[in-house]
């Protein structure tokens, strides 16, 4: 044995077997008990379901052709059982039935392994031992993966306490420096208090949709789909990043194709995404830049393109394929602030709205990301619960690091 190979007593197991046949049955107990096994016997189709039923085995021998109710229509209710440890009863059909569009037919209703009679006593006994080991791995995956959930259940309750926790300082902070930016006439400090009301600001409404999203990220956001102008959403996102442009120097250009149709989509996430694509331009590009962005029809009139182009520090080509996994930063990015999490979020948005994202960089020349999102109306709910577990993955991601910080 392998190290680390689990040791699985499946010496315990409780095995039902069924069959007309007397000796049959009589034959296979006294084996199966010799090896510790304990069995229970059944000698028609009742009486065996009852079994079944009653004692719930581990692991049942089954003979097709019985009396009253044959072995493939009890294969058939135990896996269509609404108990899941009946429906997870292990079946090992033993039939004189020997063709091969039987044990085919078997084994698609759901039956472990499939013998013929006449059978080879020992090879019965492997085939048993080893459908019950499978059975008990499988178990204890199952008893893993609960505990796994739980935890995790528990460690999401720790981070919204957490997320709360934060909420209330940064507020007040916030709040302190719009009063003191009220009584303060000195530019210079006037300017650190907008930041720091800005950023107090910015990282409140972040917080409020990790909260948002912990609760119910799909209904959330499923709810407030419709149909949305993409030139204005554009514009509205372009003007509030604006004002950051000009203290860097940088100039935003916007164009937009006139009468571009609608597009399904939820407002509120996709001017999110939006904010992240503007914002990252224009830290990641140096001052006096430019930054132009385009919205138009794809070539076949069924999607809207939204490029966001930028003469900044560019991408290393080796990076370009992991900056849209949550926490990624790229090697050239360390001059500047950030966790990572901004464009696999802008992913995500785009995802669920059926659409693609894309980017084209080459470093000290800019980059380029483009979104394009189809027309069709309703389009955007697909793929939408992946983007929930993807969130949900990130939200983890998220707690592990913070708790590993602490
Ligand atoms: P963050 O900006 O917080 O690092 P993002 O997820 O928004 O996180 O971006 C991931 C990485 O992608 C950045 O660290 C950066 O390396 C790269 N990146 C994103 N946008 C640009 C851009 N416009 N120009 C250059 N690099 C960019």
């Amino acid at each position: 044995m392998k190290k680390g190979d689990q040791v699985i007593n499946t010496r315990a197991a409780k095995i039902l077997i069924i069959d007309d046949e007397r000796d049959v049955v009589e034959l296979l107990a006294l084996t199966l008990q010799k090896k510790g096994y304990e069995t229970i016997q059944a000698f028609d189709g009742p009486e065996a379901w009852e079994k079944t039923q009653s004692e719930t085995p581990d692991l049942i021998i089954l003979d097709l052709m019985l009396p009253d109710l044959d072995g493939w229509e009890i294969c058939r209710m135990i896996r269509g059982n609404e108990r899941k440890r009946i429906r997870e009863t292990a079946i090992l059909i033993l039939s004189a039935r020997a063709q091969h569009e039987d044990r085919i037919h078997g084994l698609e209703l759901g039956a472990d392994d499939y013998l013929t009679k006449p059978f080879s006593l020992t090879e019965l006994m492997i085939r048993v031992d080893k459908i019950l080991r499978k059975k008990q791995a499988i178990c204890g995956l199952y008893e893993e993966v609960d505990q796994l959930r739980c935890k995790m259940q528990e460690q999401e309750v720790g981070l919204r306490k957490v997320i709360h926790d934060l909420k209330t300082p940064l507020l007040s902070m916030g709040a302190s420096a719009k009063l003191l930016m009220r009584q303060s006439n000195r530019e210079e400090s006037l300017n650190f208090l907008k930041s720091i009301y800005e950023n107090s600001l910015n990282l409140t409404r972040w917080l409020e949709e990790l909260l948002l999203f912990s609760d119910s990220p799909f209904e959330g956001m499923m709810s407030e789909m419709r149909e949305i102008e993409m030139p204005t959403l554009v514009k509205r996102t372009v003007d509030l990043l604006r004002a950051s442009g000009r203290d860097k120097e940088i100039d935003i250009e916007l164009r937009a194709d006139s009468n571009l149709p609608p597009v399904f989509c939820n407002e509120r996430w996709m001017q999110r995404a939006l904010e992240n694509l503007l914002s990252n331009a224009l830290k990641y590009t140096p001052e006096g830049g430019k930054i132009e962005v385009g919205v138009s029809l794809s070539a076949e009139g069924e999607s809207v393109e939204i490029a966001v182009k930028d003469n900044g520090i560019g991408i290393f080509a080796q990076d370009l394929s992991r900056i849209f996994e949550p926490f990624q930063r790229g090697l050239n990015a360390s001059g500047e602030k950030g966790i990572g999490l901004g464009l696999s979020l802008v992913k995500e948005v785009v995802e669920l709205h059926a659409g693609k994202i894309d980017v084209q960089s080459q470093p000290q020349k800019g980059s380029t990301f483009s979104i394009v999102l189809p027309i069709r109306k309703g389009s955007g709910e697909k793929g939408g619960e992946k983007v929930v577990k993807n969130f949900t993955k990130n939200l983890h991601s998220l707690n592990k690091m913070i708790t590993e910080e602490n």
